[in-house]
Order: C-alpha cells, then sequence, then structure tokens
C-alpha cells in the first residue's frame, strides 16, 4: 500500500504512525494511508514564510505567470497517471477524472496568461489614481501588495486535482507561498500534483508544501498576514472560522461551503424547443457528474407546475440510461460515492428530503454497482424527488451531497421562483432557463443577491454554454451566505484574497512610478 508523503520545511516527511486508510471506493480496497505524525507545523509554516514568501515576491507577475504555466505542462504531462488515480482513490469515471484533471491544468494555463499580461512588475494597481489636492499635484492611488504570509489552503473531497491548482495557481501569482491540505479520503491525487510539481523543480523553496493527512495544530498558528481559504462543509467551516487566532488576529479567511442550486425552467419554454433540450441536457449532468458531488451540483428544480410532469418525464427517461458502478467499468457512466461516510450521509440526507417530498425516480437507498463486487462499493444510483409544496423546508436546507435533487413546482412567477432561491439561504450558481428577457431582467433583479453566478440558459446561447456546473476560471466562484460569503476566481478579482489593498497618498510623479503607469488598469477588486 502506498503511503502518502506531505512536503514541509523542504523536505518530504514520511510518517510512522497514526495512519488512516484510504480506499478505492468502487471496491472498498485500501489503497493508500495518510498521516501526519511528528510534523513541525510551526517550523512547516515559518520556512514557507521565510523562504517562499520572500523568493515569490522577488518575482514579477510576469515570471510568477512562467512558474504556474510550468507547472500547467508538467501536470499535463502526467495526465493519464492523474486520471487513473482519480479513478482509483476518488471513483470518478474517466470523464469525470479529466473534469477535475484537466480543469486543474486549464485553471494554471489561464492564470499564467493574465500573469504573463501583467508583464515586469511587483505592484498591482486598484483602478484609476484621483486628485487628492488642491491640484492634481497630491494624487491618491490604490495598490495591491502581496500579503507577507502564507496561503493555507484546506480543500474538499471531490476535486482534489482542481481545488488544488485553482487556489494555488491565485496564490502564486499573488506572490503567497502555499501550503496545501487536501482532503484525506481523496488526498492521493492532490498528493501526486504537488509531488510531480515538486519534482520537476518549478518553483521556488517554501513556495508549496503539502499537508497530506490532518492538520494537526497548523491552523491555530496563523497569524495577521496569512490567509486561511477553505473549502469544505459549513459545518467545518463554523469550527475553523471560530479559532480564537483567526479571530484575534484578524486573519484572512475565505470560506466556499455547502450550497443548494437551483435550476429554474422559465414559464415560456415550450417543451423540445432548444431552451428546453439545454435544460433537461444540463440537468441531467448536474445530477449524475461526479455522481453529484460537486459545490455546483443542482439540487432544486423549480419548474411551472404544468411542465412538471413533462420534466418528471424526460429525466426518467434520461436517468434510466445512467449505469451506476465500477469507474474503471468502460460500460459505466456514473461511478460510487466516494467514502462510506458520503454514502451514509446520501442514504440519511434523502430519508430526510424524503419527509416532505415523495421518490419519484430512485430509490434512495445503495445498489450493487455494474462490474463491482456485489455487496461493496458506494454506489447509490441518481434520485429526483417532487414537493407537493414548494414551500417544505427541508427541500431548502438539506444538501445531498450525491446524485440526488428536487424537483420543486411554481407557479412560473419569477419573484415566486426568486423568492424560492432565496430561502437556501445563498448558492454558488443559479441557472435560468428562458428566452424571454423580461422575464430574466425581473429574476436578476429579484433574485441575483441569493447567488454568486447566474447561468442564464436560452436558445442563443444553448450550442457554447457548458453546463450551469462549471467553475469557469474568468468568473466568480463563490456565494452568499450559506454558501460561505467567500469569492474565488474571477480573473484577477481573485488576488485580492492574497493581497494588501494600499491606498497610496504623495506626489503624482512619485505615485505614478511605483505603480509604473500614468493609465487605467485591470482592476482586482
Ligand atoms: P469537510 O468534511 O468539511 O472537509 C473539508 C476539509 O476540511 C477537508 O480537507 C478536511 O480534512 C478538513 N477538515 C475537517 N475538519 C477539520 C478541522 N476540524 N480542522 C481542520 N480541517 C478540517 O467537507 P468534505 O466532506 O470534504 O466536502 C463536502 C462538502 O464540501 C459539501 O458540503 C460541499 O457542499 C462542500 N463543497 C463546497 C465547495 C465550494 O466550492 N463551495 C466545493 C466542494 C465541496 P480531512 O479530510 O482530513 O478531515
Amino acid at each position: 500500500m502506498i503511503t502518502l508523503r506531505s512536503h514541509v520545511g523542504g523536505r518530504w516527511h514520511e510518517a510512522t504512525g497514526g495512519f488512516v486508510e484510504l480506499v478505492d471506493p468502487s471496491t472498498e480496497t485500501p489503497v493508500a494511508r495518510a498521516s501526519t505524525a511528528g510534523i513541525d507545523f510551526a517550523a512547516a509554516l515559518a520556512f514557507a514564510r521565510d523562504r517562499g514568501g520572500p523568493a515569490l515576491r522577488a518575482l514579477t507577475f510576469a515570471e510568477r505567470a512562467a512558474l504556474l504555466k510550468a507547472m500547467s505542462k508538467a501536470l499535463y504531462a502526467r495526465r493519464d497517471e492523474l486520471l487513473d488515480l482519480s479513478t482509483t482513490n476518488g471513483g470518478s469515471t474517466r470523464r469525470d477524472s479529466k473534469f477535475d484533471v484537466d480543469g486543474a491544468t486549464g485553471t494554471l494555463a489561464y492564470y499564467a496568461t493574465v500573469g504573463a499580461e501583467l508583464g515586469e512588475r511587483r505592484l498591482l494597481a486598484d483602478g484609476d489614481g484621483v486628485q487628492l489636492g488642491r491640484t492634481a499635484r497630491f494624487w491618491g492611488q490604490h495598490v495591491w501588495v502581496p500579503r507577507r504570509g502564507v496561503a493555507v489552503h484546506v480543500n474538499a473531497f471531490n476535486f482534489p486535482a482542481w481545488g488544488f491548482a485553482e487556489k494555488a495557481a491565485v496564490a502564486l501569482l499573488a506572490g503567497v507561498p502555499v501550503v496545501i491540505k487536501p482532503a484525506t479520503s481523496t488526498a492521493w491525487t492532490a498528493a501526486r500534483c504537488v509531488e510531480i510539481v515538486i519534482e520537476a523543480g518549478i518553483l521556488p523553496e517554501g513556495a508549496l508544501s503539502l499537508v497530506a493527512g490532518s492538520s494537526g495544530d497548523l491552523l491555530e498558528r496563523l497569524g495577521e498576514q496569512d490567509v486561511l481559504a477553505f473549502t469544505g462543509s459549513a459545518a467545518t467551516a463554523r469550527t475553523l472560522r471560530g479559532l480564537d487566532n483567526l479571530l484575534s488576529r484578524g486573519t484572512r479567511v475565505n470560506v466556499e461551503a455547502d450550497s443548494l442550486n437551483a435550476a429554474v425552467l422559465g414559464p415560456d419554454v415550450a417543451v423540445g424547443s432548444a431552451t428546453w433540450d439545454l435544460f433537461v441536457r444540463d440537468v441531467e449532468r448536474e445530477i449524475t457528474q461526479k455522481s453529484g458531488q460537486k459545490c455546483t451540483a443542482v439540487r432544486r428544480i423549480l419548474v411551472p407546475r404544468e411542465r412538471l410532469a413533462d420534466v418528471r418525464g424526460t429525466l426518467s427517461e434520461r436517468l434510466a440510461a445512467v449505469v451506476t458502478g465500477h469507474a474503471a467499468d468502460d460500460r459505466v457512466t456514473m461511478g460510487p460515492l466516494a467514502t462510506e461516510n458520503q454514502l451514509a450521509d446520501a442514504v440519511a440526507g434523502t430519508a430526510r428530503l424524503a419527509s416532505a417530498a415523495r421518490i419519484v425516480i430512485g430509490t434512495g437507498r445503495r445498489a450493487d454497482g455494474a462490474g463491482a463486487p456485489e455487496g461493496k462499493g458506494y454506489y447509490f444510483p441518481p434520485t429526483v424527488l417532487e414537493a407537493a409544496d414548494p414551500g417544505a423546508e427541508v427541500v431548502h436546507q438539506i444538501e445531498v451531497f450525491g446524485p440526488v435533487a428536487t424537483l420543486v413546482p411554481y407557479s412560473g412567477s419569477m419573484p415566486e421562483a426568486a423568492a424560492l432561491v432565496g430561502r437556501a439561504g445563498g448558492s454558488l450558481v443559479t441557472s435560468l432557463y428562458s428566452d424571454n428577457a423580461d422575464d430574466v431582467a425581473e429574476f436578476v433583479a429579484e433574485g441575483g443577491a441569493f447567488t454568486g453566478r447566474l447561468y442564464l440558459g436560452s436558445e442563443k446561447a444553448a450550442d457554447q454554454a457548458p453546463g450551469s456546473g462549471v467553475a469557469l476560471p474568468q468568473c466568480l466562484h463563490g456565494g452568499p451566505g450559506r454558501a460561505g460569503g467567500g469569492e474565488e476566481l474571477g480573473g484577477l478579482r481573485a488576488l485580492a484574497l492574497y493581497s494588501q489593498r494600499v491606498a497610496l497618498q504623495g506626489a503624482r510623479p512619485m505615485v505614478e512610478r511605483l505603480v509604473g503607469r500614468t493609465q487605467a488598469e485591470p482592476d482586482p477588486a
């Protein structure tokens, strides 16, 4: 069995005890083990801050961007190996593994491109300068400077490669060293990504560290200049947000947490139209991709009451064709859930939903998987429920992190749809399918504040729309309230988390020389 190593203080650390086993969720066979026993986290953080930080800050944006490009290439060169690992340790089918691994290399490549455009500088202007004095001689200009601490990235189990890359790309481009702590259950893929990057000698010493296993007292040691970027459940987020040191020292914390994303079918959409087809294709994908273990997956499907039977019938047909089973089996289109706990949570969560909604597709129980040993594997086939009462509390509160969604009837009124979307207390993404521009405008006005991203499916967008669940690096990933209130990605906006905004005030030539320009630049905020 493989023993995962951590990389701290510029060295590989292999523990000798305290292991947690990682399993292949398709068969429940143990495949690796991880432990952080024996790591001196204070020393690990100090090394990253004192060695990695200065080395990164000495580089220009273009030079840091070149590192990201090299990271993307190094990972891409090992693509097949990473895809296999994602299948073995994450239970992802080949297609789902590509979503994770190609998402990682693509996001690194994207930040390499935008970073290169920033060129040979280390200071980023934030918006335009402004006259502060009687004349333009006394000038103000906001700038972003890299924070002097370390960025600790605590990630969820579902995207071990992308989760690593989307956070690391931004912090490294901003000039801040990274300590990544992947979720232990699927840490093998993330650990291998870090190993590939470290062994390729791409980054300066201390720029990237890996904690493979529990985080020990790592988070209790973060201070004023550090950043904690967390992705995971709202319950863990609550615990971490409450850490004394983070509160008393004002450590910057970004949270990406649960989300009951909604897909809303507009009342104008006729059965069989291009917009209808996009809606059913997207909803099916959002239920089944990564076996529904996506923070951006659709959990609630809002449908005008008179279309309910059509949507139910179409989804029934499409989901009946899904083959749930061993992730490495070619016939299989949906793999298992990632862990025994995830399976237990999905069964329990569906039972809670079933107290207010009837199961119309699937059973809400474990099943044997195609190509898997009988009784083994964390299989949970696609499951759709239907709520009689659109306001039923549990439908808007229980996030089942699996291939589970609930049909919610509504009248076709946009304010009503927006209010239902808002019942979940804040989402990462909401998708609206409509070709009626007035309805779309009304929905945005009423419901925009409840969501971080609004995906507008329409006939004209249908052939290019990638699906509501894709977190593109150009656009914000994060959502208000229950979704954590965090912000990631969104092009250069993402650098703000790892930077200190400073208002420079002084003689105009002096100020403008510092930012190396006299005209407007991209605004990261
Ligand atoms: P989780 O149990 O909250 O774990 C997330 C991460 O936090 C893991 O790395 C875990 O490490 C770590 N962790 C847990 N307790 C900790 C503690 N007391 N101190 C320090 N670290 C701790 O979540 P998960 O089961 O991996 O992920 C599923 C959840 O994540 C879902 O609710 C989903 O909605 C959410 N999610 C959100 C997004 C987003 O972008 N908004 C993306 C993906 C997932 P160990 O594994 O070592 O325990």
